[in-house]
């Protein structure tokens, strides 16, 4: 356990969590029920520029380079547990499988993450850190090597507050508070978000970025 945490520490992650995500998981991963979440912060400076201006192309820029740095760390987190012995997949930091227009990845990165006890899902449907708040990016390795898992987080913390709900520019985001088991759909329109972006900021980032509702969320680290 030592040597997988020293691992993780020495990629230069902003925090890292471990849950049980049994029953959580697709059928074909059944054995693999722990989870190892990766956190990575954000630069903020680009975070208060799409505050003031919208998604930008240095944004989109840092987004993607974010994702190849979680996708080589969950690569080298598989590729050390293998060696150990065990069996575990990384999730794609950023891919959707599904054809339909039910927007989804194999599993969802900000399940894991609540699981690990690290934070809860605003509503907005991001994963809000409980230190660094929703400016982050996130990676999920999961594993067969039996983890000291956190206790999940059940609840959001949103409040009163509405700031995700008035600033989305799609009216997307229907402001129900999160928990745990609680259809997306109750929470906000992933189509109406992507076909947002595919109008809007295709010059900027393939109409795959947006992060307003992320930007203006008083959760953000200060
Ligand atoms: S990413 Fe943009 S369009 Fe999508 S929900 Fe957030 S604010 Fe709305
Ligand atoms: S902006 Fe407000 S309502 Fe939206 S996720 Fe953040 S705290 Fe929750």
């Amino acid at each position: 356990m030592v040597e997988l945490k020293k691992i993780i520490e020495d990629m230069g992650v902003s925090d890292y969590g471990f849950g049980n995500v049994r029953g959580l998981i697709p059928e074909n991963w059944s054995d693999l029920d722990q989870s190892i979440s990766i956190f990575v912060e954000l630069s903020r400076p680009l975070v208060d520029d799409i505050k003031s201006q919208g998604p930008t192309k240095t944004y989109f820029a840092h987004y993607r380079a974010m994702n190849n740095y979680i996708n080589e760390i969950t690569l080298k987190i598989v590729m050390y547990l293998q060696k150990k012995g065990y069996r575990a997949v990384a999730i794609p930091a950023s891919q959707t499988v599904s054809e339909s227009s039910d927007i989804r990845g194999v599993f969802q990165h900000r399940t894991a993450a609540t699981v690990s006890g690290k934070g809860w899902i605003g509503k907005s449907g991001m994963f809000i850190h409980e230190t660094i708040g929703p400016s982050v990016r996130m990676g999920t390795v999961l594993t067969n090597f039996k983890l000291p898992v956190g206790s999940p987080v059940k609840e959001g913390k949103c409040g009163r507050c509405r700031e995700c709900v008035i600033a989305c520019p799609a009216m997307a985001i229907e402001g129900t508070e999160w928990r745990a088991g609680i259809d997306r759909i109750e929470l906000y329109d992933a189509k109406a978000c992507s076909d947002y972006m595919k109008e809007s900021y295709m010059h900027i980032g393939r109409g795959s970025v947006c992060g307003i509702c992320m930007a203006v969320c008083p959760f953000n680290k200060k």
